[in-house]
């Protein structure tokens, strides 16, 4: 493996590579940068080559279709600014996320401030700043808005969801596409407002590739009845939902053929329309990998971990992890997302034991893997948890005074 050089730009680093690497390698390679300094530190390696595959892969499925990354999955500075030179916009979620985006220099045409229930302070910001395009599925945000910011280029977020994703937006947002949305387009008519499109979020981690095609049809007709009204629509915005390791890359070519067969469907007359999406967990999930060191390794009788008399007299074994649910592993533990860690230099032969894997802080409830069993690892071992990119780094917390794990960001010579 030749690492060319390391690049010190302004405000980050990047290694690059002769060529594009497995993560597993890159890591492995990070790995023992840490040991020749004893340093156990966590840490994650982005793999820039990987989000650049991943944007073309978007491309070349749903070519139609312009993302706009929502920065909320991983606010990472070189992902946005990689994914910015590739030409994708950006959904954002708080003034502070429009300010990431703003003050890397991208134009405020390129932000949509996806958040349909808005501090009045924030949309008094986004009229500062310029950046018009923002959602609302309630009365209560339209009059809002119009009041602080009527010129502003409002869009309908409506409800239409997979109800067996792994996380669902419809308790909390959404305008039902067949009762509410309609009197809603007719509210911002009597309020001279016009309604510049339709966006809907399926939830994270669509599972039914199906429901895509069911927004999209509700969006027409929403369409249809605005335009008949008055409003001027030109924006569809299909929200996120798409998976984001290669491994579910067929998940993504059943929702691409469907989004591509509702949009020839229901959009081919009207080819104004622009298109976009705002994909989080498809660029990042996959483009990076944890590597957390094993700080202790307790070997107790297994009932200690599995709380069952009959493996009293089985062998088990409490790995003590530096990342855990206050840090990386937050979203798993809320959403109940199995995770798996695997030894990074597995050993020979290594016996398999009873295992449990908390995370570092005093709290009981911390625990990354549970009760499994597991190839036996010692303490100052790595561990390595691949397709940690989406809703970890940025959902980490400082609890207890541990720290996020730093990120390496890698690039091969060619994409550099
Ligand atoms: N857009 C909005 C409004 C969201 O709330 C989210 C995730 O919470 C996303 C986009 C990104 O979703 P995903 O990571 O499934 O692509």
């Amino acid at each position: 493996m030749l690492e060319v050089s390391t690049l010190n730009l302004k405000n980050f680093q990047l290694h690059l590579f002769d060529q594009i690497y497995l993560q597993s390698d890159l890591v492995e390679k990070f790995a023992k940068d840490r040991d020749q300094v004893s340093s156990d530190e966590a840490f994650m390696v982005c793999s820039v080559d990987n989000v650049i595959h991943r944007f073309n892969l978007w491309m070349k499925l749903l070519p139609s279709v312009q993302p706009f990354f929502a920065i909320k999955c991983h606010p990472d500075p070189v992902v946005i600014r990689t994914l910015a030179a590739l030409g994708c916009g950006f959904d954002c979620a708080s003034k502070t996320e429009i300010d990431v985006i703003l003050d890397l220099g991208i134009e405020p045409e390129k932000i949509i401030y996806a958040n349909p229930s808005k501090p009045r302070s924030y949309i008094k910001y986004s009229k500062e700043k310029d950046v018009k395009l923002m959602t609302f599925d309630s009365l209560e945000e339209l009059q809002k808005i119009h009041q602080i910011f009527p010129e502003a280029s409002i869009v309908l977020r409506i409800l239409v969801q997979d109800p067996t994703a792994s996380t669902v937006f419809g308790r909390k947002f959404g305008a039902d596409p067949e009762t509410i949305a309609p009197k809603l387009l007719e509210e911002a008519k009597k309020l001279s407002m016009n309604v510049h499109g339709i966006s809907f979020h399926v939830g994270v981690g669509c599972k039914d590739a199906s429901v895509y095609g069911k927004a999209i049809q509700y969006a027409r007709d929403l369409f249809r009845f605005g335009s008949e009204i008055g409003h001027s629509m030109w924006l569809l915005d299909i929200g996120g939902g798409y998976p984001g390791r290669e491994i579910d890359n067929n998940r993504f070519f059943k929702i691409a053929n469907i989004i591509n067969e509702a949009l020839d469907n229901h959009f081919s007359d009207l080819s104004s329309v622009k298109i976009i999406s705002e994909p989080g967990q498809f660029f990042c999930e996959g483009s990076f990998s944890l590597c957390a060191n094993i700080i202790n390794a307790i070997e107790v009788p297994a009932d200690r971990i599995t709380k069952k008399e009959e493996d009293a007299n089985k062998r088990g074994i409490m790995y003590f992890l530096n990342d855990g649910i206050y840090g990386s592993f937050m979203l798993a533990a809320t959403e109940k997302i199995y995770v798996e860690g695997l030894a990074l230099r597995p050993r020979k032969d290594a016996e398999k034991l009873t295992s449990i894997v908390w995370g570092p802080t005093c709290a009981s409830v911390d625990v990354v893997e549970e009760a499994i069993e597991k190839e036996r690892m010692n303490e100052g071992d790595w561990v390595l948890y691949p397709d940690m990119g989406a809703y970890a780094n940025g959902l980490a917390t400082t609890f207890n005074g541990f720290h996020r794990p730093k990120i390496i960001h890698a690039i091969s010579k060619d994409n550099w």
